[in-house]
């Protein structure tokens, strides 16, 4: 059984304490026993969770694992705290605010011999997968994505950042990316902004990503890509899938505690996490010159 403390209980932290209280029968996420959860307010337990104190959690030989679910502008303390203390980790995206500082902790992780997995249930939705699914095998021309959402919270930080799982997609669909130009539309007044950034493909094709926020602004994709043989202009419905999007992350990272996913694979998402935060990285230089 691998011990575990949740830092941060918000919406995702919730799930976090809700998925190992009842995690999927017989997957590995079954040995996976939370212990405590740490927040800067005073909780009452939680069916049976008790509120910790990072001091504690650190120096408890029982506690193996911490989830960093706290606003984006703390993972990389909590995270470096964690490994620090030779103890695995899994930070919901984007794991830190800066490429530099997301390698450093990869090689802190390497260093102290454990594992630290960057959550990404926006690969694990059934609309990615059908979108996948279709896009295979397309030469494509050029391309936009565009997300609108709500205003951002507080401590959510650059948009390259707290929208890195738009961005995870594009790599996932057209590879390696990188940022020709970068723009910044902001009206702090009304909490409205919006981020335009400029990419190339491989094969110097043209993707623009759009992140666009503000108060009543509806949740929401849109696409449209131009491939050799068609255009795309909707992502295809798919019917949800069994299990959470939470649970099946949790299932993934259970299973390379218990090493059974491979090296090859685990290189992979290394490559990809950092591409994507350096693109982040880029593209704020860019849009806040
Ligand atoms: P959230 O706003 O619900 O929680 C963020 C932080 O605020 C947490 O540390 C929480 O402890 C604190 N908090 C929440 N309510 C509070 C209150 N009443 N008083 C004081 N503090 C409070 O945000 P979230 O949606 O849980 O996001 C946390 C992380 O998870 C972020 O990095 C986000 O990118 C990531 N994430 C969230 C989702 C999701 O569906 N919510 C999906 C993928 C990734």
């Amino acid at each position: 059984m691998w011990g575990a403390v949740v830092v941060g209980v918000g919406t995702a932290g919730w799930v976090r304490i809700k998925d190992m209280l009842v995690p999927l029968p017989g997957s590995p996420a079954a040995n996976l026993c939370v212990k405590g959860f740490i927040s800067r307010r005073s909780l009452e337990p939680h069916q049976g969770v008790s509120q910790i104190s990072t001091e504690e959690a650190v120096s408890r030989e029982d506690i193996h694992v911490a989830f960093v679910c706290t606003e984006n502008v703390l993972h990389e303390d909590n995270v470096r705290t964690f490994l620090q203390a030779g103890k695995h980790v899994c930070v919901e995206y984007p794991m830190t605010m800066s490429y530099k500082a997301a390698v450093e902790l990869w090689d802190l992780a390497q260093k102290k011999g454990v594992i630290l997995h960057e959550e990404h249930i926006e690969l694990l939705t059934e609309d990615f997968k059908a979108l996948q699914r279709e896009v295979e095998g397309k030469i494509l021309q050029e391309g936009t994505l565009h997300f609108t959402g709500g205003a951002l919270k507080p401590g959510f930080g650059f948009q390259a950042f707290s929208g890195i799982a738009r961005l995870t997609w594009l790599v996932e669909l057209f590879g390696e990316l990188s940022v020709a130009a970068a723009t910044m539309e902001e009206d702090s007044g009304n909490d409205y902004s919006k981020m335009t950034a400029k990419l190339l493909t491989s094969d110097n094709r043209p993707l623009t990503w759009i992140e666009e926020r503000g108060p009543g602004l509806p949740r929401s994709k849109s696409i449209n890509f131009h491939f050799d043989s068609c255009t795309l202009t909707q992502i295809p419905p798919a019917p949800r899938g069994d299990v959470g999007l939470f649970m099946q992350d949790l299932i993934h990272f259970s299973a390379k505690l218990a090493g059974q996913v491979s090296a090859e694979q685990l290189h992979r998402e290394r490559t990809r996490v950092l591409h994507c935060l350096e693109l982040a990285d880029r593209i704020q230089q860019l849009a806040l010159k």
